[in-house]
């Protein structure tokens, strides 16, 4: 299965950076659209330059209710009617204007959404609820976060309920931490990781950096 990592903070030669996170992951029938960015136009940019057909995106996750990873929503809507995933916390206006235009589906606790796509249920840290999300793929479990409000370790923890970490991908916020990730293969830290440069030097053999433009292909 492939991840691309479609919006970002940083990014490849040919797609545009801008703050926020968003990433387009293989499911059994279509695409998943983790969080959208905050912006619909670089959204559908960086899409066009992946050369993706957007009627194939099937799903689209939030993770939480911050603009910069639902700030492309609408604009997206515009042209497909995925389902959405949303959580229960996010504000009823918002829930009701997706609801005019598609399925909206309120994640209240741990559940699986489709085949091999879990939520963790909401967490929170404060007044921030976020869900993040597990995907198995074969044998492995890849670990997909928005901006890990709730604490990296954790969510890290919820997720080894159903084994081994392998991949670790996504906005780490201020998670400092570093020694519980000696197990887990492959870490990419995106986005709003604030110890992005740290966590690439210590793990420089199984960490990298990516950004929009990348693809992790995982077998
Ligand atoms: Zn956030
Ligand atoms: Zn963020």
């Amino acid at each position: 299965m492939e991840i691309r990592i479609i919006y970002d903070n940083n990014s490849k030669p040919g797609f545009i950076s801008s703050h926020g996170f968003s990433c387009l992951i293989d499911a059994q029938d279509g695409y998943l659209l983790f969080d959208t960015g905050w912006s619909g136009p670089i959204l559908l940019e960086n899409l066009r330059r992946f050369n993706i057909n957007i009627e194939k995106i099937k799903y689209v996750f939030l993770s939480h209710f911050h603009w910069d990873h639902i700030g492309g929503l609408p604009d997206i809507l515009q042209y497909i009617k995925p389902v959405v995933y949303a959580l229960s916390s996010f504000s009823t206006n918002f829930k009701n204007e997706v609801k005019k235009i598609t399925e909206l589906i309120e994640v209240k606790d741990k559940i699986e959404i489709i085949p091999d796509f879990i939520s963790t249920g909401p967490l929170s840290n404060k007044n921030i609820v976020e869900q993040s999300l597990i995907i198995r793929h074969r044998s492995k479990i890849i670990l997909i976060t928005g901006c890990a409000h709730p604490g990296l370790e954790r969510i890290i923890e919820k997720t080894e309920e159903f084994g081994e970490i392998n991949y670790l991908i996504g906005g780490f916020h201020d998670f400092n931490n570093l020694d519980i990730l000696k197990h887990i293969d492959n870490i990419l830290p995106c986005h709003c990781t604030k110890l992005r440069d740290k966590i690439l030097e210590r793990y420089s053999e199984k960490a990298r950096g990516i950004g929009a433009g990348s693809v992790i292909r995982i077998e």
